[in-house]
């Protein structure tokens, strides 16, 4: 499988299959994810809560690495669930 870097065309594809805006962080050129951003931190994971794997969000490694990041810290600090739609 092809790895996809920043901002290919892949994306498109991608976004059609999820239904979800594209994720512009490569293009935008971000360069630090902040992890107290619940609104851009929730856009990298499914609606379970998971992260979002590479191969469907995108992302180059250095993004990808820091949503990862960014995903876990939100979740500690309860910004972003760890499961979403669990009841119990
Ligand atoms: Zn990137």
């Amino acid at each position: 499988m092809m790895r996809v870097m920043c901002g290919a065309p892949a994306l498109e594809t991608i976004a059609d299959a999820h239904a979800t805006e594209s994720l512009p962080v490569c293009e935008s050129g971000a360069r630090v994810l902040d992890y107290k951003d619940e609104r851009t931190v929730s856009r990298f994971v499914t609606e379970r809560g998971k992260i979002l794997p590479r191969r469907i969000s995108g992302m180059c490694a250095r993004h990808q690495r820091q949503a990862s990041v960014a995903i876990k810290r939100a979740r500690y600090l309860a910004l972003v669930p760890y499961i979403a739609g669990f009841e119990g």
